[in-house]
């Protein structure tokens, strides 16, 4: 397949709502999370490196919070605190599977995670396991995108794959205009002008001043995830 893309080495980033059920009061549903891992399972089972970040908004965003009056820095740090439970639920979830799995913690938290440590996370993914990346970039301000810009830069990476709830980038909101068009590939320098929301400023800046393609795509159908992993041509791919 020509179209296919060819990665040794991917970040893939999921929002802690893609760990939700929909409608549910759960912040983590297992049969999702577990969902995931097998599709995490079929990529790897390849012999893809795979790092992941979790985001933490199905507990709490910091945003959200100190808008309604909290500390912005506190705040944070909650969300940092959520992502951390969202990455051990995935962590059980793949070793369930048999997955190796680290988790590598942007704050300290001996016991249930180690530190992060920028060689000891490749030499990790080197020899097979897929390290997650928890508590964000370990500080505030800063998003789980941004985190996963600044660590798929770090461990050099292919690409960042982000799952999303649209399965690319349009022209314009495909919520609100029937007619929008979906891009296959984009560059940063087009996204830029056109004004198209990929990740975060932050996020997307890193990407590309560190020339770190990204790749949107839905996880809303099933299998979307392994598929790209695989590096099928899903989604809208950003690139320089
Ligand atoms: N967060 C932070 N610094 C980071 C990453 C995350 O302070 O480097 C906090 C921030 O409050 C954020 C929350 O953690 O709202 C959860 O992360 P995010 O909103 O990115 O999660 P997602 O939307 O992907 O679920």
């Amino acid at each position: 397949d020509d179209d296919k893309r060819k990665f040794k080495r991917v970040l893939l980033k999921l929002s802690g709502e893609a760990l939700r059920e929909v409608g549910s009061h759960d912040n983590i549903s297992p049969p999702i999370v577990e969902n995931i891992a097998h599709q995490i399972k079929a990529a790897h089972q390849n012999g893809l490196e795979i790092a992941l970040v979790v985001g933490g908004g199905n507990f709490w965003r910091g945003v959200t919070a100190s808008s309604r009056g909290m500390e912005r820095a506190t705040a944070d740090y909650m969300g940092m605190l959520a992502t951390v439970m969202n990455s051990l639920a995935v962590q059980s979830m793949l070793e369930a599977l048999d997955v190796p799995t680290r988790v590598q913690s942007a704050i300290k938290m001996d016991g249930v995670a180690e530190p992060f440590i920028r060689r000891r996370a490749m030499r990790h993914l080197e020899l097979g396991r897929v390290v997650i990346f928890a508590a964000g970039t370990g500080n505030p301000f800063f998003s789980t995108d941004t985190t996963a810009a600044l660590r798929a830069s770090e461990i050099a990476a292919d690409v960042v794959l982000k799952a999303t709830k649209v399965d690319g980038i349009y022209d314009s909101d495909p919520k609100k205009n029937p007619n929008a068009v979906r891009f296959d590939r984009l560059t940063f320098q087009e996204a830029l002008v056109r004004q198209l929301k990929v990740m975060d400023a932050t996020a997307f800046s890193l990407c590309q001043e560190n020339n770190m393609p990204i790749v949107v795509f839905s996880m809303n159908e099933p299998d979307t995830i392994r598929q790209a992993l695989i590096g099928e041509p899903i989604g809208t791919m950003v690139t320089a």
